[in-house]
């Protein structure tokens, strides 16, 4: 299996990563990859970016290094009137959302229930598109059942998060969660991105164990949302009018 597009992302704006957009975009050309979105973290993260930041992120070309970029968010789930840690009238204007449980963002050590609904509440919004590591459930326990529902219900695509995979990550812990939800994504129908969490721009593109998981289990491809910038176009179309996606894209290439 090889995908061509990652959705999930991060620059220095992150506060904890370390490249910049065009070292991002570079290095998913030198990969092949068709398309990535940056996906920086939401303000509730410390060192998170601002709202200001994602709500200026038209100030980045749609196509760099032959690759196209999306901009994109990694929200935090939140105890606010949208679920998220950034107002509507922000991600609005982004191309794509993702949201995630995070550390010190007020949920560390929040029992099951409560978390199930905050997250619940957040996929409930109609612009919300992916649900990142939901399988972290070392630190954020959810009702798997639930959620997987919801995605279903929502047409919100659950995350096989490569970077779980990885020994050095801080959720390596919850590989064996990123593969339970990833199962359960499959039984319920629900689509899932394989999204390489980028934190330095050699990962771009790196989904070895994430695909490994997914070939394993034999998980539909079609129901694999960034198999290409195709098949990513279409599933944020499908969800919801994006003007802006045709628009920037046809006067930037
Ligand atoms: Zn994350
Ligand atoms: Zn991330």
């Amino acid at each position: 299996m090889r995908l061509l597009a990652d959705l999930h992302t991060h620059t220095v704006a992150s506060g904890h990563a370390f490249s910049t957009v065009t070292e991002l975009a570079n290095a998913a050309s030198g990969k092949g990859l068709e398309l990535i979105a940056i996906t920086d973290h939401g303000p509730s993260v410390p060192g998170g970016a601002h709202a200001w930041f994602f709500w200026n992120s038209k100030a980045i070309p749609a196509v760099l290094s032959g690759v196209r970029i999306l901009k994109g968010c990694e929200a935090n789930v939140a105890d606010t009137d949208n679920g998220l840690d950034l107002p509507d009238e922000v991600i609005a204007l982004l191309d794509v959302v993702a949201v995630g449980f995070h550390p010190l963002t007020g949920f560390d050590d929040a029992t099951r229930a409560r978390n199930t609904r905050a997250l619940v509440r957040a996929m409930s919004n109609p612009l919300v598109d992916i649900v990142t590591h939901p399988g972290n459930t070392e630190d954020f326990p959810v009702d798997v059942a639930t959620i997987v529902a919801t995605a279903v219900e929502r047409g919100v695509a659950l995350e096989l998060n490569n970077h779980s995979f990885d020994p050095a990550s801080s959720r390596s812990a919850s590989s064996y969660g990123e593969r339970r939800f990833a199962i359960a994504a499959l039984d319920a129908g629900a689509s899932i991105s394989i999204g390489s969490d980028a934190h330095f721009h050699d990962q771009v593109g790196t989904f070895d164990q994430a695909i490994a998981v997914a070939e394993e289990i034999r998980f539909p491809i079609e129901r694999i949302v960034n198999r290409d910038a195709a098949s990513v176009l279409e599933f944020l179309r499908d969800r919801r009018a994006r003007p802006q996606l045709d628009v920037r894209a046809r006067m930037e290439r």
